[in-house]
């Protein structure tokens, strides 16, 4: 389903308010080193539920934070929105177009959002699940990935494989009644 915009407000080396849009098919960002191509994968997986600091290059989740600069002052807050083209319904939301954002202060406060509503990172990634784009899917392919999916067990390739197929979905339910 059509990703067609990404805003960037005090994410990492994003330290004014940046918006990219994004065409059909593939997009590819190009620039020198350390000009912020990861930091912009980072901020997509980041609103997509990433839980995991380390995997975004930090020790904690504020980190994501724009630190300062030399000319520019550390932000307050870390704001990501991504924008989906919706009128298939490939999202499991009843509305044409789907807006998710998510929020960091410097208190550690966190917050998402869909379509201004407030709602629970599970529901960020219930969201996505199955609609092939879940944080950890192919649709993003950063540095390293590649190796890193060739390299992987059997049973983790399996599971990119499941979520493409879209059964993911039923097989977290399943583990979850089974739990109960
Ligand atoms: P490469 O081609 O080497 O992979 P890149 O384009 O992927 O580079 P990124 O890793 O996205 O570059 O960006 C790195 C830059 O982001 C560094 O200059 C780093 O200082 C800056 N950066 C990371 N986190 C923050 C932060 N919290 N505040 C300010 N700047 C940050
Ligand atoms: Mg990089």
């Amino acid at each position: 389903m059509p990703l067609t915009e990404l805003t960037i407000d005090g994410f990492k080396s994003f330290a004014e308010k940046t918006k990219i849009k994004f065409d059909s098919g593939i997009t590819g960002i190009v620039g020198p080193n350390g000009s912020g191509k990861s930091n912009i994968t980072e901020a997509i997986r980041w609103v997509m539920g990433e839980s995991s600091a380390k995997s975004l290059r930090g020790s904690n989740m504020k980190d994501v934070i724009f630190a300062g600069s030399e000319f520019r002052k550390p932000a307050t807050h870390a704001e990501v929105a991504l924008v989906f083209d919706n009128k298939k319904h490939e999202l499991n939301f009843d509305a044409d177009q789907v807006v998710v954002t998510r929020r960091i202060l410097r208190s550690g406060d966190n917050e998402y959002l869909i379509n201004k509503h407030s709602v629970r990172q599970r529901d960020v990634r219930a969201l996505f699940m199955d609609s092939g784009i879940s944080q950890d899917s192919l649709a993003i392919i950063s540095q390293g990935r590649v190796d890193q999916i060739l390299n992987s067990r059997p049973e983790d390739r399996r599971s990119l494989f499941e979520e493409a197929a879209g059964i993911l979905h039923f097989k977290k339910q399943k583990e979850e009644a089974s739990a109960q």
